[in-house]
């Protein structure tokens, strides 16, 4: 059953109610983020509703109708998000798990972590003690390999992984490990279900061979009814008759669980399939399909592993997939997220610059109010214990960080259909901050307005100029609706619902209706759907540790023939590719313009090629100045 309790309750009345329930022997959750007030309440012998809805604090009493309760969407509607150091699972995050079936090695261990590191992943895997189909293979070496995944711990800041066979090995786990996962074989071994569950550490929880999506649930019930609930799904194939792979991969199990559960949902493609090849087209399908992210089996030698080497990809095979997610993860609202600031959700950082970097009171500031799409890339790109701040204006965000009153801004730079957002261009020139990371976004449009309204209604419409522009055929169609400009979608949905005018709408997102109570009049009304902005981040300092991949420039030339041409001249006879070059006025001095570019390389970097490259800039510059290099997960990183 679901409590409702009554707004405002003191916490001495839930209290009381709590230990009412305990004495009638029931089990009481708060599932927590959600805005309401509930508690969740599991009784053996089922108590009556009259006998809840009678007790103090009490508003009303709703039934979970599932066989699972404490695992079931019924009891949570917010997306579980598991915490990881500082990796998330869960959310609009993608994560990706990757390493070798089992651990054969320290050497092997170490090449392969630094290799999917490299790509991209932020847990390692690997298995230790191995459920084998044959007692004369290979079954892992045990306590040593727990002892090498800790050691990979130590050297990449790279969490681990590792599954457990037996109630035995929990204390051995414990020491070592911070993930535990439930293998297939064992998902109904209730007894390892309930150990899981004591333990306290996140499960990875693997579908059986033969087991359907309730039986899975209540498996992970299991878990959650011993007071952990952070369980990570992982379909990785079922036993059907088609024998051209291993296992048939049940995709269609991602949207039934996503409304099923609030739990994460992974899947395992090299299990699934048990082909090297067709580990990235079911990569690719699983995110499109609503996944939080995948396990895969890496290995760098993969015909010399002593298990599953026909299913495991080649560390580079593996960048190139990642790459691939990294572009579809957008497309469905989702994000894979490289990044050296150190507070990403995705960034796994070393276990020393983590402990050093406090994130408390860490705050990112965005344009406008909650539920734009700054607020959504901020969420995205940051670990949800950076606070998340809106400002009114480009500039308030650049003070901010000027300032030291937040340690990180996060503005749109472009937009795939409507162009670069030229304040902020001019603002990155004026300010002496950097940019350290980026992300692109999905934007999807929608005309938003009260309940009720038709759109015939609609007299005006609010929102930034930016989106007038992205929504240009609408408006042509609708030449009558009134544009008025705001500062940000999220502004433009508040005050519409602020001010319960049923002849305005609004343009902005799905989130940014839900939040304000507002419904949506005409879903995606951008004229293109491959609508994307580019947003990044910017702090005092520049991004100092790991790959940074892309760099921004700003510089001016002399006003003669060929100067620019000269600055290409360095681009080209180093190899840097040049993804983007742009012109902007320069403040009072007419008809002199600045030239702003996206460089794929690292000029941060301190080798003597970086350094020739950066003289030969400046020689043929008046003004240069390097606006930050980071790293953008779409690049190459060989
Ligand atoms: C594994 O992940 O190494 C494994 C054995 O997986 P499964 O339990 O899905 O077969
Ligand atoms: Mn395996």
């Amino acid at each position: 059953m679901i409590l409702v309790l009554e707004k405002g309750i003191t916490q001495q009345k839930k209290s009381q109610l709590k230990s009412i329930l305990a004495e009638q022997g029931c089990m009481v959750h708060e599932p927590g983020g959600s805005g309401q007030n509930i508690l969740g309440v599991i009784g053996k012998n089922s108590l009556t509703r009259e006998f809840l809805i009678a007790q103090e604090g009490v508003a009303d009493v709703v039934p979970i109708s599932t066989a699972y309760k404490l695992v079931s969407r019924q009891m949570k509607k917010e997306d579980t998000i598991i915490k990881i150091g500082n990796v998330e699972v869960g959310g609009n995050k993608i994560t990706i798990i990757a390493g070798p079936c089992a651990i054969e090695s320290r050497e092997q261990a170490m090449i392969i972590a630094k290799e999917v590191k490299k790509y991209g992943a932020t847990l390692f895997r690997g298995g230790a003690f191995k459920p084998r189909s044959s007692p004369y293979s290979f079954q892992g070496l045990e306590e040593e390999g727990l002892k090498i995944l800790a050691e990979v711990r130590e050297v990449t800041g790279l969490r681990v992984v590792t599954e457990i066979t037996s109630p035995m090995h929990a204390d051995l786990m414990m020491k070592y490990v911070d993930v535990i996962q439930i293998g297939a074989r064992n998902m109904q071994n209730f007894e390892l279900l309930k150990c899981a569950g004591r333990m306290g550490k996140p499960v990875v929880l693997k579908r059986g061979l033969a087991s359907t999506i309730e039986e899975w649930l209540m498996s992970a019930e299991y878990i959650a009814a011993e007071g952990n609930t952070n369980i990570i799904l992982c379909e990785r194939g079922i036993r059907t008759f088609e024998p051209y792979t291993r296992n048939t991969l049940d995709l269609s199990a991602i949207p039934v669980l996503k409304q099923l559960t609030h739990l994460p949902v992974l899947i395992d493609p090299s299990h699934a399939t048990g082909i090297r090849e067709k580990v990235a087209p079911m990569s690719r399908a699983a995110i499109a399909a609503g996944a939080d992210g995948l396990m895969i089996e890496v290995h760098h030698k993969p015909e010399e592993a002593l298990s599953d080497g026909p299913q495991s990809l080649y560390p580079k095979q593996f960048g190139r997939l990642i790459r691939d997610i990294y572009v579809i993860a957008p497309v469905v609202g989702k994000q894979l997220i490289h990044d050296y600031t150190g507070y990403s959700a995705a960034s796994p950082g070393s276990l020393s610059a983590e402990s050093g970097k406090s994130r408390e009171g860490k705050r990112v500031v965005y344009l406008g109010e909650q539920g734009t799409f700054s607020h959504k890339a901020a969420m995205q790109y940051f670990s949800s214990d950076v606070e998340n701040y809106p400002v009114p204006s480009f500039r308030d965000i650049f003070e901010n960080v000027k300032s030291d009153a937040a340690a990180f801004g996060i503005i749109p730079i472009e937009n795939s259909l409507a162009g670069s957002i030229h304040e902020n261009y001019d603002l990155l020139l004026e300010y002496e901050l950097f940019i350290t990371g980026e992300l692109s976004l999905r934007v999807v449009h929608n005309l938003i307005a009260h309940q009720g309204v038709k759109i015939e209604d609609v007299k005006q419409i609010l929102a930034p100029p930016p989106a007038f522009q992205q929504c240009r055929r609408f408006l042509d169609a609708n030449p009558d609706m009134k544009i008025v400009p705001v500062n940000a979608t999220g502004s433009a949905v508040k005050r519409i619902s602020e001010s319960g005018n049923m002849e305005d709408a609004a343009i902005g997102s799905v989130e940014a209706a839900e939040l304000f109570c507002m419904t949506v009049l005409e879903e995606a009304i951008e004229d293109n759907p491959r609508n994307f902005t580019r947003f990044v981040v910017i702090e005092k300092q520049m991004a100092q540790e790991g790959i940074k991949n892309k760099s921004s420039i700003v510089f001016s030339t002399s006003n003669k023939p060929g100067s620019l041409f000269e600055v290409m001249k360095v681009f080209s006879e180093n190899q840097i590719n040049l993804v983007k070059l742009e012109s902007r006025p320069i403040h009072g001095k007419p008809w002199q313009y600045m030239f702003y570019a996206d460089l794929e390389t690292d000029l941060t970097d301190s080798s003597a090629s970086t350094d020739n490259v950066i003289k030969a800039i400046e020689q043929n510059t008046e003004f240069f100045k390097i606006l930050g290099s980071y790293n953008c997960g779409n690049k190459r990183t060989e």
